[in-house]
């Protein structure tokens, strides 16, 4: 037996025989050409190709969360980038060499050159150029990008994997991943996350470890090779206690939101897009506390029709029926861009012309936003959120355009209901003018992932300040208590929908300050649910 240790990004135990897999690079030929003009014709069909999947990958597929999304984006963005193409231009040109060759060259020249960086932003960089490498040389030699995982479950080992490849993976095959490279933030982490597949990272294997019986302990980040007959018991008990706590939960699907003490606590589920509503009901959350509704937005070439935006929210609205689902209006800027926006470069995006701004500032955009979700509202119990709020203000001009848009349907005689609406409180000024700001709404629902980055200042993207971003500073913690305390002394719900509302060590502490919901991923709607049933407020 050996034993190895690397960095677990999704808890959790397998055991199984390993599947190596490895990309078979061999099989690229490097071929002299003659006809230098075809071969780069070539190569620019395959980009094409390439490109287009990864937008069809970013549209159909888009991932519960707004950086699995971008990775996608990001990679067709590098593809389109001048200095990429011209790099294998020019070594077709000059080496006279096939396509299929000259982008495997280009691969494996950048990996080696920044291999021993570990500045996540290169890492990322770096996958990103061998997921986009390994897309065209797929297309250039005609096979297919399917990884096969044969009959059995296994215990999948590789050098890496892109975030792509594992969305395509039969989950009922997959015992858990084990990669040299990537952390804990990668977007393959994420996406083996959204699966549930415990994956290890950081682990330098072979192919001598190909049928290998091994355990992967995602707790600890350990991986046992050929484990001996006590560890493999021990495991095999530990597991068999892993599924029945996992079936327990399961249990409480259909059981209230409710303390030990009897109080009633919204517990709902936050969602990107459509694909992600299966979550929803699978897990039996209440309804859904955030629908980020900006990545209807993103990836495209044109803004979405009104009647697009209707027919997605009419049909979140029939599936969920009684349960709520709040609607945030499109959270657009910073880190959520698409050209046809016409965004003008910021020095500071986060700090920009993002959320509430950028949307009174498109006047007629946030209008067919508004219509869309007011048309829909007829058919389930819709409600409205906006995003980034900082003013009265603002809230003047939307409550104006609201108007305006409700004044039309009447006109048309287009049936709509009166929702209820709610303020994101995302900044260290909406969390100070919160009374005045919960008057003008139904409910408050705090965002702590931003306003974390507000408060601290500090960019909540920024790897190096990971240590660093504490959302449970003293700070926020007292923010929350005010918001809540403000939004009751005006008669008005409180609660919260950033990541924070996940973590079960605070679940007690947030129902003492009174918070009214949490909303949550949908992965952690029950051990969430199991929290808040087993805490005794004491007959609060
Ligand atoms: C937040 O900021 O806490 C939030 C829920 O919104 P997002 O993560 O989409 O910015
Ligand atoms: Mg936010």
């Amino acid at each position: 037996m050996e034993i190895f240790k690397g960095t677990a990004t999704f808890s959790g135990i397998a055991i199984g025989k390993i599947l190596y897999y490895s990309r078979g690079e061999y099989q690229i030929r490097q071929s002299l050409v003659s006809n230098i003009k075809k071969e780069i014709e070539e190569f620019q069909r395959a980009r094409s190709q390439a490109a287009a999947a990864l937008l069809e990958l970013y549209e159909k597929k888009c991932l519960l969360n707004e950086q699995e999304a971008k990775t996608f984006l990001e990679q067709k963005n590098l593809l389109e980038s001048e200095s990429y193409q011209k790099a294998i231009e020019s070594c077709i040109s000059s080496e006279k060499v096939n396509a299929a060759y000259a982008v495997m060259t280009n691969r494996d020249e950048i990996t080696e050159t920044f291999r021993s960086l570990e500045e996540p932003a290169v890492r990322k960089r770096i996958a990103d150029i061998q997921e986009i490498s390994n897309r065209l040389i797929q297309i250039l030699g005609g096979a297919s990008l399917h990884i096969n995982l044969g009959e059995e479950p296994v215990i999948l080992v590789t050098e890496s994997l892109s975030p792509t490849e594992i969305m395509e993976m039969d989950k009922e095959k997959l015992l858990a991943v084990v990669m040299h490279h990537g952390s804990a933030v990668s977007h393959t982490s994420i996406v083996a996350k959204t699966m549930e597949i415990p994956t290890l990272v950081d682990i330098v294997a072979d192919d001598a470890w190909d049928g290998l019986t091994a355990i992967v302990d995602g707790y600890t980040g350990t991986l046992y090779l050929d484990p001996d007959g006590e560890i493999q018991k021990e495991y095999e008990i530990r597991l068999e206690a892993d599924k029945k706590e996992k079936e327990e939960l399961l249990k409480l699907k259909n059981e209230k939101d409710v303390t030990a003490d009897g109080k009633e606590i919204g517990l709902y589920a936050n969602i990107g897009n459509m694909s992600d509503l299966n979550n929803v009901l699978y897990y039996g959350a209440a309804g859904i506390g955030l629908l980020r509704s900006e990545f209807q937005y993103l990836g495209r070439e044109s803004y979405p029709r009104e009647n697009e935006l209707f027919l997605a929210y009419k049909k979140i609205a029939e599936t969920m029926g009684d349960r709520p689902t709040v609607i945030r209006t499109a959270d657009l800027g910073a880190d959520k861009q698409a050209s046809y926006l016409d965004i003008p470069e910021e020095i500071n995006p986060i700090m920009g012309n993002r959320g509430i701004r950028f949307c009174l500032d498109r006047k007629e955009m946030f209008k067919s936003q508004l219509r869309a979700i007011y048309r829909a509202s007829v058919y389930g119990n819709l409600a409205m959120m906006y995003p980034m709020v900082s003013s009265e203000k603002e809230m003047e001009e939307i409550e104006e355009l609201i108007q305006e848009v409700k004044q039309s349907l009447r006109e048309q005689d287009i049936p709509f209901r009166d929702i209820r609406t709610s303020i994101m409180i995302e900044t260290p000024a909406a969390v100070m003018i919160s009374r005045e700001l919960a008057r003008r709404v139904d409910f408050l629902s705090i965002g702590t992932n931003d306003l974390t980055q507000y408060t601290l200042a500090m960019d909540r993207q920024n790897l190096l300040l990971k240590d660093k971003y504490d959302d449970h500073h003293p700070a926020i913690l007292r923010m929350i208590r005010m918001v809540v305390e403000a939004a009751h002394q005006e008669g008005r719900e409180a609660g919260i929908c950033g990541e924070i509302a996940a973590d079960t060590a605070l679940t007690e502490t947030f129902l003492r300050m009174g918070v009214d919901f949490l909303s949550v991923v949908p992965a952690c709607i029950l051990p969430v649910r199991k929290a808040l049933r087993e805490t005794d407020l004491g007959g609060r």
